[in-house]
């Protein structure tokens, strides 16, 4: 006996057909770079979709292809992913923030056909012209003349019949920036976007619904923009896209369309921060989502102080992203600012659709006992299967788990803190040292602005931390000032060995510190030898 139930596919297009059906007048305002406000609304996104998919169809393009864009927030962008999905054909976001051999090598293994970017990237794009041969057909966001979008889509009618086709077929190419190797492609489903895009609207975790107006600060090239532009359309929230990042730009922004809810990693609110300091009105957020590196007390609490409500997300592209936001349980609100502070800085619980454990080495699930770490492990109808191009080897144990390559502790009341990347745990004396915590509790000492946990060998304990710091200006903290401050807070056995002063730390193209670059760049130091013998 099979269920009696509609077998209704999930596909990207029913999101865009119910947006302009419910919500059509439900206005989108695109903050060009050049400076410009566009107003639509889902109408005219879905309008658009149509209209480029016809014009997809003509240039040949069909079900699978992949069409590419090197793009920021915009309204033009928005459209292109309705058309290209819808359609059946799969977009790919390119990150333009990679380096070239990346880019030179993602548009190749993924074989894109076009390729739609803004002007901005106009010189990225002829540079890399000539590594590019899939590539038949280039076309730019702004402007209307000839090669434009506007130009390609201008004699197209709004007519189209969107495919019918299985939800399991894939919409979606995302490549993640990974620090060692060629970055891995992750090809999403129709049915992972649209189940992810149930979950997203829900107070569990953007919390948004038909009268939120929102602004994702997260880029449309990073992981879907955390999928709120299908979140967004289902809930039928006005939304505001903003192809600037900066503080000032979204700051008028905000205030000037009333945004409700916005979401972006820390340093755009660290940036927004610095702004409100100088002086500006603080933004009438009522919901900010931070994520995609971990969140500082610091930051939230400044946050919390301007009248808004902070959650704390983590996800990575693997998981179309979302895996796990702040668990508000009852009485969250009465608590004292500190211990809600403790809430907020753990990574949160999963939403309904995700399954999270830790293991250890083997594989063994680990207890829930908010004592142990393991590694983080995730399973559910959004997660990873298999990484794009290598459909024979599956990214996942015989049981569905995937290693997220994040190691975690989960307390008894299913929230997790993230304790470090695997592979920048600090393994001394055969224990682990939490280079995560080791940062933090650096970062609180007064002169310090930013600072770097790496494991470097030693002879007698395998590895040693080693600490790299960035002064704040003008500071002139020494490395005994920050030992002294160290000594009542870690374990003694977790005192760096070394304490380096640096300018800058090295970052990856996606702004996550590269603790890759950071240990070739002290490769050389010899922590057997006494300090001053070496870098
Ligand atoms: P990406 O696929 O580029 O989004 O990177 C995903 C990785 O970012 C995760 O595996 C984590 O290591 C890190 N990450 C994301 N969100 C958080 C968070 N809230 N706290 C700590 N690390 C995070």
């Amino acid at each position: 006996m099979i269920g009696a139930m509609q077998d209704f596919e999930l596909r990207v297009s029913t999101m865009i057909d119910h947006a302009e059906r419910q919500s059509g007048e439900r206005e989108i305002v695109s903050r060009y770079a050049d400076g410009s406000l566009v107003r639509g609304s889902w109408s005219q996104v879905a309008r658009d979709a149509r209209r480029l998919a016809n014009a997809l169809a003509r240039l040949g393009i069909g079900t699978g292809d992949r069409v590419a864009t090197l793009a920021m927030n915009h309204g033009r962008h928005l459209a292109a992913w309705y058309g290209v999905m819808g359609m059946g054909a799969v977009m790919h976001t390119i990150n333009p923030r990679l380096f070239d051999d990346q880019l030179a090598y993602i548009a190749n293994h993924a074989q894109d056909r076009v390729l739609i970017y803004d002007a901005a990237f106009a010189p990225l794009v002829e540079r890399l012209k000539p590594q590019w041969p899939t590539i038949e057909h280039y076309v730019c966001f702004d402007g209307e003349g000839e090669g434009s979008f506007d130009a390609l889509i201008a004699q197209e009618s709004d007519q189209f019949v969107w495919p019918a086709g299985s939800e399991r077929d894939p919409c979606m190419l995302c490549y993640t920036s990974g620090t060692t190797g060629n970055p891995k492609g992750v090809l999403y489903s129709h049915r992972a976007i649209v189940l992810h895009a149930m979950t997203a609207v829900t107070p569990a975790c953007l919390a948004i619904a038909t009268d939120s107006v929102v602004l994702p600060i997260v880029p449309m090239f990073h992981v879907c923009a955390w999928g709120i532009p299908f979140a967004t359309a289902i809930s039928g929230s006005k939304l505001v896209l903003s192809a600037s990042n900066d503080a000032a730009v979204l700051c008028d922004l905000m205030h000037q369309e009333g945004v409700t809810h916005s979401a972006g990693v820390p340093t755009v609110w660290l940036a927004m921060i610095a702004h409100v300091d100088a002086g500006a009105p603080p933004p009438p957020l009522e919901h900010v989502v931070i994520g995609g590196s971990a969140a500082s007390r610091a930051m939230m609490s400044r946050l919390m102080d301007m009248g808004m409500n902070v959650s704390h997300l983590w996800g990575m592209t693997e998981l179309t992203p979302i895996g796990s936001v702040t668990k508000r349980d009852p009485g969250f609100d009465a608590l004292p600012r500190e211990a809600q502070l403790d809430l907020l800085s753990k990574q949160g619980a999963t939403p309904y659709g995700v399954e999270m454990r830790i293991a250890d080495e083997e594989g063994n699930t680990l207890p829930r006992d908010g004592v142990t770490s393991g590694r983080l492990q995730v399973r559910g109808p959004w997660v990873i299967d298999r990484y794009f191009g290598d459909e024979r080897a599956r990214a996942v144990d015989a049981n569905g788990w995937f290693d997220t390559g994040d190691v975690a502790i989960i307390y008894p009341d299913g929230i997790m803190q993230i304790t470090d990347r695997a592979k920048d745990v600090i393994k001394s004396g055969g224990e682990w040292i939490s280079s995560v915590d080791l940062e933090n509790e650096a970062i609180g000492c007064s002169g310090v602005a930013e600072a770097a946990a790496i494991g470097l060998p030693h002879p007698k304990w395998d590895e040693r931390p080693v600490l790299v710091v960035v002064r704040k200006e003008g500071a002139n903290v020494s490395e005994a000032d920050i030992r002294a401050h160290l000594s009542s807070r870690i374990a003694k056995w977790w005192m760096p060995d070394r304490i380096f002063f640096v300018d800058h730390l090295p970052h990856t193209a996606t702004g996550k510190l590269s603790k890759l670059t950071l240990r070739e760049q002290f490769r050389d130091v010899r922590l057997d030898e006494p300090a001053g013998a070496s870098a």
